[in-house]
C-alpha cells in the first residue's frame, strides 16, 4: 500500500485510539456513525456550526444581523461574542497583517500530509519578526489549562504554523519563530476568559518528533497490511459504532462518538487517502 494520507486531528486521535477504527473508518469507507444521532447531539452540533460559520462572516467583514438569527441560543452566543471577541493584533509597529477566517493549512510529513482548518489566522510582522495567532471558537465548557496545552488541536495546529508557516508570508520574508506562534481559545461560556497558549522552540522540537512517531507508526502498519490491531482498551468499543464489525457487542450499546462542532472532520474533510 503506497497511499498518501490526508492526516487531520481527528484521523491521528483515531489511530491513537483505535488502529482497527482508523482502518475501517478512513481505508474501508465503514459508515460512521452507523445510527442516527439523538435529536439534541444533533441540534448542538448545528447550532455550533452555525455558530462558526456566523464568526467567519463576521471575519470576512460581513454583516451579521442579529435580529435575523431565530434560534434564541444561537442569538445569545453570538451578543456574547460581539460583546467580549478577543482584541485581534494591531499597532504601529505591525505591518503585513491578515486575517484570515477559515483558513485550511496542509504541509508534507514524511509521504503524507497533515491538515488542518483554522477557525481564524491572523499573521503578520512586529518590528519586521513574523508573527501567528490562531483563534479557536468553542460553544462548550472549557476544560483545564494543562488539558488544553496537550490537546491534539493544540499541538497539532502549533506544530503546523512551526513547520509550514512561514510559506504564508511568501518569498523575501523571514521565517516564523515558533515563540511568535499562539492559539487562543474563546469559549461562549467563558467568554471573558480566552485561553492562550503560546508555543517555543523546545516544545516544538518534542511536539514535532512525536507526531512523527506516530505517522511513522500509521505508515509501518500500512506496509504491515491484514487487519491492523484491535485496541486492547474496551472503553474505546462502548463508544464505536463498528462493535459488530469486531465481534465486540458485548462491551455495550454504542454510543458513536460525537464531532466536535469545531473539528476538521466536523467540517467534511475527504475521509479517503489523498494525493497531494
Ligand atoms: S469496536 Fe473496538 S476494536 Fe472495533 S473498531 Fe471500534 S474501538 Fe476498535
Amino acid at each position: 500500500m503506497n497511499e498518501t494520507f490526508l492526516l487531520s486531528r481527528g484521523k491521528l486521535i483515531t489511530f491513537l485510539e483505535c488502529r482497527r477504527r482508523f482502518q475501517l473508518r478512513y481505508l474501508d469507507g465503514a459508515a460512521w456513525p452507523a445510527a442516527p444521532l439523538p435529536v439534541a447531539d444533533e441540534a448542538r452540533l448545528g447550532l455550533g456550526q452555525q455558530f462558526h460559520q456566523l464568526a467567519q462572516r463576521h471575519f470576512l467583514g460581513l454583516p451579521v444581523e442579529t435580529t435575523t438569527i431565530d434560534d434564541r441560543t444561537l442569538r445569545g452566543w453570538w451578543l456574547t461574542f460581539e460583546k467580549y471577541k478577543p482584541k485581534l493584533p494591531h499597532g504601529r509597529n505591525m505591518s503585513h497583517v491578515r486575517t484570515l477566517p477559515e483558513l485550511t493549512l496542509t504541509i508534507p510529513i514524511g509521504k503524507h500530509l497533515l491538515h488542518g482548518r483554522f477557525d481564524l489566522l491572523v499573521i503578520g510582522e512586529k518590528n519586521g519578526i513574523p508573527f501567528a495567532q490562531l483563534y479557536d471558537w468553542k460553544t462548550g465548557r472549557p476544560p483545564d489549562e494543562t488539558t488544553l496545552r496537550y490537546d491534539w488541536q493544540t499541538r497539532l495546529y502549533l506544530a503546523m504554523l512551526a513547520e509550514g508557516g512561514t510559506a504564508l508570508w511568501g518569498e523575501g520574508h523571514n521565517p516564523l519563530p515558533a515563540d511568535q506562534i499562539s492559539i487562543t481559545y474563546w469559549y461562549v461560556t467563558a467568554p471573558d476568559e480566552p485561553r492562550v497558549i503560546t508555543y517555543n522552540q523546545t516544545w516544538h522540537e518534542q511536539n514535532w518528533a512525536e507526531i512523527s512517531a506516530i505517522v511513522a507508526q500509521i505508515e509501518a502498519q500500512q506496509v504491515e497490511g491484514g487487519v491492523w490491531p484491535l485496541t486492547e482498551d474496551r472503553s474505546q468499543c462502548q463508544v464505536c459504532a463498528y462493535q459488530a464489525l469486531c465481534g465486540r457487542q458485548e462491551v455495550g450499546t454504542a454510543v458513536p462518538i460525537l464531532a466536535d462542532e469545531e473539528t476538521d472532520d466536523f467540517m467534511a474533510l475527504p475521509l479517503e487517502p489523498a494525493l497531494p
